[in-house]
């Protein structure tokens, strides 16, 4: 298919901005080009690709003005809340595909823990955890191709006893699901469904050769058909170009996606990408600008490598984005609950909803 970006796709009710480049935008005066972007997003227009890609070259002094710029954007839809995620690998190691980025595939020689399916009591405990830890959603995780009728089974069990016992979205991410699949997860009360594009269409036989690109999109549609939201996003800092983030933001804007959690490569030992490192915290900072400015209504999540990456500088991501986890990822560590509390705190900003244990 490859990728074939929506680069004129536009959200119903809104115009697009067509084919001018940021050259062709205010710059200076009353409003800097950053700010009449965020000015044109907030009136409802779609940013084109060439804008996309200057945002991803913004001089490092316009960074702050760059990051104001989304926070506009970010603070219409999101006010100053900030959405935590709680992960639970369910289930890791052992997955056939052989994903370059992924510690968990048959080619990666990682030292993870490897186990199936977690038991009914210890997928319990990760729901109380994410309660406790003030989570809006609970993420299940399982590592696979795609899930078998028995893993299928499992989470048609433990959603409705996680929905009845704790206040939590219940998101599943199980691979590739078949219509028949995602009607399944609909029916047993999941919310939402994680499925990352992880990359733009045309780079993505570079990072995978055991499915494709077209694949993850038809389980894309085959959630969203299922009457479900959408959870994708993807992976920055593979060896991929600019033009493959925004060819994937872009791609995301017109799926419509709900929730976008943005990766930044954490290089795990054991994987064909260990050594890989080419990330700033800046680049990352304009990454999630990028993402907010072309996805305005879009939860923007900084997921896994938030720490590794952008360090000192994570704050300031919460300008731009509004999602984070809390605690560990699938198979690397986050910082402590307590450390992201303090930051949301400092910053101004609340978590969305506090739930009960
Ligand atoms: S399908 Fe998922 S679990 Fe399997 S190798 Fe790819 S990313 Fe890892």
């Amino acid at each position: 298919m490859a990728n074939s970006p929506a680069t004129e796709s536009v959200t119903p009710g809104s115009s697009s901005l067509g084919a001018k480049s940021l050259d062709s935008l205010p710059a200076g005066g009353e409003e800097s080009r950053w700010q009449a972007i965020a000015s044109r997003a907030l009136a409802g227009e779609s940013l084109p690709r060439e804008v996309a890609l200057d945002i991803l070259a913004a001089p490092e002094e316009e960074l702050l003005d760059l990051l104001h710029a989304a926070y506009r954007v970010r603070q219409r839809y999101f006010g100053k809340t900030v959405q935590l995620y709680f992960l639970m690998n369910a289930k890791s190691g052992l997955c056939p595909e052989d994903c370059t980025y992924c510690s968990q595939s048959k080619t990666s020689q990682s030292e993870i823990p490897r186990y199936n399916l977690l038991r009914r009591d210890e997928l319990l405990a990760g729901a109380r955890a994410a309660a406790q830890r003030q989570a809006k959603t609970y993420c299940i995780v399982i590592s696979a191709r795609g899930p078998t009728d028995r893993e299928i089974a499992a989470v048609e069990k433990i959603v409705p006893e996680i929905k009845e016992q704790f206040d939590l979205d219940v998101c599943a991410c199980l691979g590739l699901l078949t219509t028949d699949q995602a009607r399944r997860l609909k029916a047993c009360g999941v919310d939402r469904v994680n499925h990352n594009l992880n990359t733009g269409g045309e780079f993505y036989s570079q990072i995978c050769s055991t499915h494709t690109y077209q694949d993850r999109v038809a389980t894309l549609r085959a959630v969203r058909g299922a009457g479900m939201e959408l959870c994708s996003g993807g992976i920055v800092g593979m060896g991929e170009r600019p033009e493959d983030v925004v060819d994937m933001a872009f791609e995301l804007r017109q799926l419509k996606v709900e929730s976008i959690p943005v990766n930044f490569l954490n290089p795990i030992e054991g994987t064909p990408l260990a050594g890989q490192n080419e990330l700033t915290p800046s680049y990352c900072l304009k990454v999630l600008a990028m993402f907010r400015l072309v996805n305005p209504q879009s939860e923007v999540r900084i997921a896994g490598g938030r720490e590794l990456h952008l360090r000192s500088m994570q704050a300031l991501g919460l300008y731009a984005a509004n999602s984070i986890f809390v605690g560990d990822y699938l198979t690397t560590k986050g910082q402590v609950p307590e450390a992201d509390y303090a930051m949301i705190r400092d910053l101004g900003f609340e978590v969305t909803i506090a739930q009960s244990a």
